[in-house]
């Protein structure tokens, strides 16, 4: 089957993307589960925008660039924060109901923001609302939607991206879809780690697939982890969005203590790493696996009427946020890496566009500033559509010289190979504090599993592949960029340095 544009994925970038690429000819998006499992769908905070009297694009791009350590691109951050407010526009269009005080839309404050910039839905339900209200409107239209159809590979010839194949997740059959523009919109890799915010479906496929069919993949060292994921045993990952700190909880030890302010002057409000990293080292001192998040100090009304879902979720849990403090800890997030892009979403392969959370312009650089993500997300699906819609299309972002590939290596015997042995591996090697050591140890491990995992014949299979994909090219750029920048963090190495104030790029060109 051929259409005009093949979309995969449908979260956030793939049904945007599919919404504005509907007016220009046909479209297919292809998910591999069912149409709104995805990572957006769980979105609490909101997404950024600087729409308030005292703020501006300006104040909003100073932000971006100071969280992102010296890798963000400056054009490719400024496109994101002057393109915003009209993203926003298109967002409410399709039906997002952003809440608002007063006639005026209600803007929450997050870590590492100069200004209250963030809009929300349903106070902490913004993804939810997002995700109903774009795939509402993708059923309504013109639009095919395939379920259940998971990529596994992309189809290049001469050079250039013609189609995908694709796996049918209910029956292992195969079906082949041609394409003039075939857009990766197939999110990030969370499930790389034991303690994540992220979906199931988050396995870095859009990544390892790009890898495989010759793209270049950037930065992946750069994962950011959360601080404030609910910790309770035997309760899965919830997250704790961050916005309940912008409101103005207080991060606590057991006996009560605030220990923000002994790391940042920012306090609870510092960027997600510092915040991440202090908590890290408070448990390593105390022994704990938890400190406290305490909302106790704020009305009781104001806190369930601004963040619902997660009053109701501790509520389900025993915990009342207005008299009892919540137990969390950190998880793995996001990732600021990805399928390397131009400002107009083009990889380095003609003919396939990446957008949303696997791909990577550079806005984020080292460290993502919360809520931007979702704002990149639209911003540049719709330069993509209108990248396709010029004449001389299909280009590609230019080659980087000096390019990295993963090395080869041995088959050996990999006992007990599955996802858990990866996330674990990961979390205890390639995680929030990482050392040469550490890292070399997981490189080469992955290596060894990368050379023994068989061939994928369906979606569990794939998905490990894929995983360990990932995690080599993850830990391989961690080990190799001896500082801490960002997300990043050597032990061995803990200050930045101005020799490595530049991207690592993987190329497969095998
Ligand atoms: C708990 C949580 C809270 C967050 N809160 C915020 C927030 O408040 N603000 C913010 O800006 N960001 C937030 N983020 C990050 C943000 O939600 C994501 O970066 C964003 O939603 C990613 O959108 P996406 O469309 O790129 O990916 P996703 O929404 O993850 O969608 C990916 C899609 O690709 C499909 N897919 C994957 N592999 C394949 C394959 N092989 N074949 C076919 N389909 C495939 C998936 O099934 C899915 O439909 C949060 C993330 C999490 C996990």
């Amino acid at each position: 089957m051929r259409y005009d544009y093949v979309i995969a994925g449908s979260g956030i970038a793939g049904l945007y993307s599919a919404l504005m690429a509907r007016e220009h000819g046909s479209v297919l998006v292809l998910t591999k589960g069912s149409i709104d499992e995805c990572n957006t769908r769980y979105a609490q905070g909101g997404i950024a925008a600087a729409l308030g009297p005292q703020d501006s694009p300006e104040l909003h791009l100073a932000d971006t660039i100071k969280a992102g350590a010296g890798l963000v691109d400056e054009e490719a951050a400024r496109i994101l924060v002057f393109e915003a407010a009209e993203r926003i526009r298109d967002l409410t269009r399709f039906g997002v109901p952003f809440d608002s005080v007063d006639g005026e839309v209600a803007l929450g404050r997050e870590g590492a923001h100069s200004h209250a910039r963030i809009l929300h839905a349903g106070g902490d339900t913004t993804g939810a609302h997002i995700e109903i209200s774009l795939s509402s409107l993708a059923r309504m239209s013109n639009i095919s939607i395939n379920e259940f159809s998971q990529v596994e590979e992309i189809n290049v010839e001469g050079g250039r991206a013609t189609g995908v194949q694709t796996l049918d997740t209910r029956t292992n059959s195969r079906e082949t879809f041609e394409g003039r523009a075939i857009i990766l919109a197939m999110g990030g890799c969370g499930q790389l780690y034991k303690v994540s915010t992220n979906s199931e479906v988050a396995t870095g496929d859009g990544v390892a697939v790009a890898y495989r069919a010759g793209a270049e993949i950037m930065d992946m060292e750069f994962i950011q982890f959360h601080p404030t994921a609910l910790r309770l045993p035997g309760v899965p990952v919830f997250l704790i969005s961050e916005a309940v700190r912008g409101e103005g909880a207080l991060l606590v030890d057991e006996n009560g203590r605030r220990f923000m302010q002994d790391y940042d002057d920012r306090g609870e409000l510092a960027s997600r790493d510092v915040v991440a990293r202090a908590i890290h080292t408070e448990l390593a001192k105390s022994g704990a696996d938890r400190v406290f998040l305490d909302v106790t100090h704020l009305a009781a009304d104001r806190i369930s009427a601004r963040f619902p879902q997660i009053y109701q979720h501790c509520a389900e849990q025993g915990l009342d946020m207005a008299t009892d403090p919540i137990p969390v800890s950190p998880a793995a997030h996001y990732v600021m890496g990805g399928v390397r892009t131009n400002v107009w979403g083009e990889t380095t392969v003609p003919g396939l566009y990446a957008c949303g959370e696997c791909a990577c312009v550079a806005v984020h650089g080292a460290n993502r500033l919360a809520s931007n993500s979702l704002l990149e997300t639209v911003v540049y699906a719709r330069r993509v559509v209108e990248r396709t819609l010029q004449p001389d299309t299909p280009t590609a972002a230019a080659l980087t010289q000096d390019a990295c590939a993963l090395p080869a290596a041995e088959v050996t015997e990999a006992p007990n190979l599955d996802r858990a042995a990866v996330q674990t591996l990961m979390w205890d090697h390639v995680g929030i504090v990482r050392d040469g050591e550490s890292l070399a140890r997981a490189a080469s491990t992955l290596a060894a599993w990368d050379a023994a995992v068989p061939t994928p014949m369906d979606r569990p299979a794939h998905e490990l592949a894929n995983l360990i994909t990932c995690g080599r090219l993850t830990a391989t750029a961690a080990l190799m960029r001896e500082e801490s920048r960002g997300a990043h963090y050597r032990s061995d190495f803990p200050e930045p340095r101005d020799d490595w104030q530049r991207h690592l790029v993987f190329r497969n060109d095998g």
